[in-house]
């Protein structure tokens, strides 16, 4: 009978304890998304004076030909500095 007691003892301090610690929290923060602008595709153009295309990708064969810098522009910037779609990477 002791033992009887004291698992319901135990059940009850047990209950007591789970009882005092809410699993969900009272208020949930408000998400903060910022406000969703349509992102430009951004494509990789090498700049010099021999490059012709804009790359979809920085490990692209034909960027890796490039000596000069690697400017990361719009694919809208690229089309309007004279830039076509590589062959490789498009
Ligand atoms: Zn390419």
């Amino acid at each position: 009978m002791r033992k009887l007691l004291s698992t319901l003892l135990f059940i009850g301090l047990s209950l007591g304890i789970q009882g005092q610690t809410p699993k969900e929290p009272v208020t949930k923060p408000a998400p903060q998304q910022p406000v969703k602008k349509k992102e430009q595709p951004q494509v990789y153009i090498c700049e010099s004076r021999s490059a012709y295309a804009y790359h979809n990708s920085l490990s692209c064969h034909g960027l890796q030909r490039c000596s000069h810098e690697i400017a990361n522009v719009t694919e809208a910037k690229a089309k309007e500095l004279g830039y076509r779609p590589c062959k490789i990477c498009y």
